[in-house]
């Protein structure tokens, strides 16, 4: 972003119209859009209303309550969605880590616009900006840079980050059915939650047994499940860069997370990811795991997608090595742990220890017949006990 930006200069009004023409043609913008890239990062109102919507919409379970069949279609969509938006939005048009056809490639930027997170050449675009701006003022979603809440949801919401740059994906945008599936974003999710309507409807027809219905249907299959989904996604923006262990040095604060990977189908491999964003697998090893890669594996066998590129030896090596320091430096802290602890019990152990010798001696002396004075047994020895364990290396305690 220009260090001198242009204050933007519609009206309330102005900017909700161009809005609502976006919903239906995200490419419309009302003047230049590198301007409007170049804008100061706000919220802008009129654009949260089709996440409050889909929000609201969650609490349409009020009415319509639940039935095993819509619960598990809002999880089936849930992970299948997930997968398009890995596997398809962020591995194949983001990194090109494998090949398809023209036809193909078509097929898979319709499963993706089904996850209601806009086109493919949008999601591109911000995508790769993301890897060239990781964690600088550039980023759009940044936690270190804009907090928790904007990495999450807020920049979506800002006005600069609604255009598509098509400078920035022109190997997608050379496609022109692309370009279309991408403008008209909107139009893919809304016969989604049609078709989700019908088959409930159908389904309470034919298979009354079921107990579901097309609201009840639209209601878990497409509003919750799309929360779900965007949320879940939005954890990779918000939480990949804060949560987790880094293998890699890399330039950015990325990390490696078991549970985001779960969450997202393999995407909680942030860190293996940005250090080498060109392989299919974010998990190297198979202890990593990343289901999305499995499926995209799955799907390799049915000629729709090939030639998966594999992780570099470099970068298994360069792993290797990592993971070989860490463990050294995770023993030598256990090991300098052990030593504190044992430092710290003799601390208290041998001061005790002495006062009960101390007063078992007094006790012992006022029952006992008087003796002439004898060595001073019974003077009180704690405080140089103390000293002694000041004095004494650690090391020689164990
Ligand atoms: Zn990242
Ligand atoms: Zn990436």
């Amino acid at each position: 972003m220009p260090d001198s930006v242009s204050p933007p200069t519609l009206s309330f009004f102005q900017r909700a119209a161009v809005a609502f023409v976006q919903w239906f043609d995200a490419d419309h913008t009302a003047g230049d859009p590198v301007k409007m890239r170049a804008e100061p990062d706000r919220v802008d109102w009129v654009r949260c209303i089709p996440f409050i919507i889909l929000h609201a919409g969650c609490l349409g379970v009020l009415w319509v309550g639940w039935s095993p069949f819509a619960v598990i279609a809002a999880i089936a969509f849930y992970f299948g969605r997930m997968f398009a938006v890995t596997g398809i939005y962020h591995r194949y048009f983001s990194h090109k880590t494998y090949s398809s056809s023209r036809v193909g490639q078509f097929l898979l930027a319709l499963w993706g616009a089904t996850t209601v997170q806009r086109g493919a050449l949008w999601w591109a675009y911000h995508h790769r900006h993301h890897h060239q701006h990781s964690d600088d003022p550039e980023d759009a979603h940044s936690p270190h840079v804009h907090g928790f809440w904007w990495s999450h949801i807020g920049w979506i919401t800002s006005r600069r980050n609604f255009p598509t740059d098509y400078s920035k994906v022109k190997d997608l945008a050379k496609f022109p059915e692309l370009v279309l599936l991408n403008r008209f974003d909107t139009v893919i999710p809304i016969l989604s939650a049609i078709a989700i309507f019908v088959t409930g409807q159908i389904l309470a027809h034919v298979a009354p047994g079921l107990h579901t219905s097309g609201a009840q249907l639209l209601v878990w299959g497409f509003f919750v499940s799309t929360t779900a989904l965007f949320h879940g996604t939005s954890c990779i923006n918000s939480m990949a860069h804060l949560m987790g262990r880094r293998r890699f040095d890399t330039s950015d604060d990325s990390r490696n997370s078991f549970i985001l990977a779960l969450i997202t189908l393999g995407e909680g491999w942030h860190n293996n990811h940005h250090r080498y964003m060109s392989c299919t697998r974010q998990g190297f090893y198979w202890w990593e795991i990343d289901l999305t890669y499995y499926g995209l594996k799955a799907l390799s066998c049915t000629g729709l997608i090939w030639g998966l590129k594999p992780v570099p030896k470099s970068v298994l090596d360069e792993a290797a090595r990592s993971d070989h320091a860490a463990t050294i430096a995770a023993v030598r802290r256990a090991s300098h742990a052990h030593q504190d602890y044992s430092y710290a019990t003799l601390k208290k152990v041998v001061p005790a220890a002495a006062a009960i010798a101390v007063a078992t001696a007094a006790s012992a002396r006022t029952t006992a017949p008087k003796k002439p004075e004898g060595p001073g047994i019974h003077r009180d020895v704690t405080e140089e006990t103390h000293n002694l364990a000041r004095k004494t290396p650690p090391g020689e305690q164990r």
